[in-house]
């Protein structure tokens, strides 16, 4: 199969001091030859693959510089894509960058459809469906801990564990076939009865295992909801902004998804944090003061850790209490800020308020007790039933949903052979839960769900 060149831009759009221009194709080493000068050096068609080059690219038409650029030369079949593939960093920002793409446009590129990298992994068998969304998964991870759950599925944890339970469908279902091809022997019966059972409660089991994963995958893609509650001026826009800066976010979010809260993604020792802001009000984002009372409880509800700010320089009030009624039963870190101005919060209240909570008190301004925040907040993680190691997480929902089908249709088998259901008619069930997991990996789709699936992707993966 021999396929055109493609080229797009493969970093998060705006963010970022570096920006890259990728290719893939036949011609791709050719392409970016023609534009590239380096100092000195040799040809980009000569060089070696895997290796980088320092140089500048030249308009040819012109012979104009256009940019200063490191450009990565991976010459197929060992590249993400299996083709050739070049990689231009240049400098960040859109116009250089759309300038770039331009110039690999205008030398025999044809701009790339979203997801078409990555599609052609797949068509190049390079890899398989899961993995491919995993990719997009990558792409869309927020923090490490989520980039390490998308990681795993890349290298094929899911597709392993899928595979080894259809195996094990189809070898009962071979075993069935030579059971009821030589009835002669007495027990048969019985025996085919009895594997039948043991391998549907087997798959079911497995089964139902990666489905309890899916709700930490969903944290550990999407973040933990984390909301930070407090009286106005007690320094929760401090408290935000000093987590964001001290724990940069990864990767942006994708453009074009307007909700009506801020998010700010940051990584706290490995711990995905989805901090929670109301949207353009940065002054005065107060929820509880914003959404009113009843909204501000709702959002609350929905978070999987509260920040409940307290100011140290202030004397506790009945709308402290409050919020402390508000949060019980939740995980909370209490954090008692200001501590660099006279005290007049009564502590001793505090501590009983506050003695199902980790505490912790800071001074923002002087950036004192960020860190022990920090560490109550990993601690607060890794203490809780979240595994950080070996667990394959589902976390696409696409995953989900077969898996919950799957489930469902070997259970339907299990109880057909347990009501004494003809073999024929329970076979239908085996075979229909090894297509839905064949599904997952891609083995049994149709065309149009992998066109469907590879459109989904942003431009230039
Ligand atoms: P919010 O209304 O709860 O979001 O509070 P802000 O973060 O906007 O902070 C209110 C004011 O308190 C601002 O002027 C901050 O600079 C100040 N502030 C925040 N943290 C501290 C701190 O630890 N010490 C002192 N002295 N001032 C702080
Ligand atoms: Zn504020």
């Amino acid at each position: 199969m021999q396929l055109d060149t493609i080229a797009a831009i493969s970093t998060p759009m705006g963010e970022g001091a570096i920006a890259i221009v990728r290719l893939s194709g036949e011609e791709a080493i050719n392409i970016a030859g023609k534009l590239f000068q380096g100092v000195g050096e040799k040809r980009l068609t000569d060089v070696a693959s895997h290796t980088i080059h320092y140089g500048h690219l030249i308009d040819p038409k012109t012979n104009e510089v256009i940019e200063e650029v490191m450009v990565s030369v991976m010459k197929a079949p060992k590249t993400f894509t299996k083709e050739n593939v070049v990689e231009i960093n240049c400098h960040g920002g859109l116009v250089s960058v759309n300038r770039v793409l331009q110039l690999v446009l205008n030398a025999g590129a044809r701009l790339a459809e979203p997801g078409e990298f990555t599609k052609r992994a797949f068509l190049n068998g390079r890899i398989d469906l899961s993995q491919a969304e995993a990719v997009m998964d990558l792409i869309r991870a927020k923090t490490d801990r989520a980039m390490n759950v998308a990681l795993g599925q890349m290298e094929g944890r899911l597709s392993k564990l899928i595979q080894r339970l259809r195996q094990e469908i189809l070898e009962t279902l071979a075993h069935v076939e030579v059971n009821i091809d030589y009835p002669e022997y007495d027990d048969v019966e019985e025996m085919t009865h009895k594997l039948l059972i043991e391998k549907a409660s087997y798959v079911k089991k497995e089964i139902e295992k990666l489905l309890q994963t899916s709700q930490q995958g969903k944290i550990l893609r999407e973040g933990l909801s984390t909301v930070i509650v407090g009286r106005p001026n007690v320094g929760k826009s401090s408290l935000l902004n000093s987590l964001v800066q001290e724990n940069k976010a990864i990767v942006t979010d994708i453009p074009g998804t307007t909700r009506d809260v801020i998010e700010e993604y940051v990584n706290v020792r490995g711990v995905p944090l989805r901090l929670l802001d109301t949207a353009g009000i940065r002054e005065t984002e107060d929820i509880v003061e914003r959404i009113g009372v009843e909204r501000s409880r709702q959002v609350l509800k929905e978070a999987d850790l509260i920040l409940l700010v307290l100011n140290y320089a202030d004397e506790l009030t009945l709308e402290d209490e409050n919020i402390f009624a508000a949060v019980e039963g939740m995980d909370v870190i209490v954090i008692v800020n200001k501590t660099d101005l006279p005290q007049k919060i009564n502590l001793e209240r505090v501590e009983e308020l506050a003695k199902h909570h980790k505490l912790v008190t800071t001074s923002l301004l002087e950036d004192v007790g960020v860190d022990e925040l920090e560490e109550a907040i990993a601690s607060l993680f890794f203490a809780g039933s979240i595994d950080s190691g070996d667990i394959t997480y589902v976390s696409n929902s696409r995953h989900i949903a077969l898996l919950n089908q799957a489930l469902q249709s070997i259970e339907e088998a299990l109880e057909g052979v347990q009501a004494g259901v003809p073999i024929d008619i329970v076979q239908i069930d085996y075979i229909k839960t090894w297509e839905l997991l064949g599904e997952i990996i891609g083995e049994s789709v149709h065309d149009s769900l992998i066109n469907q699936l590879f459109s989904q992707f942003c431009l230039g993966k």
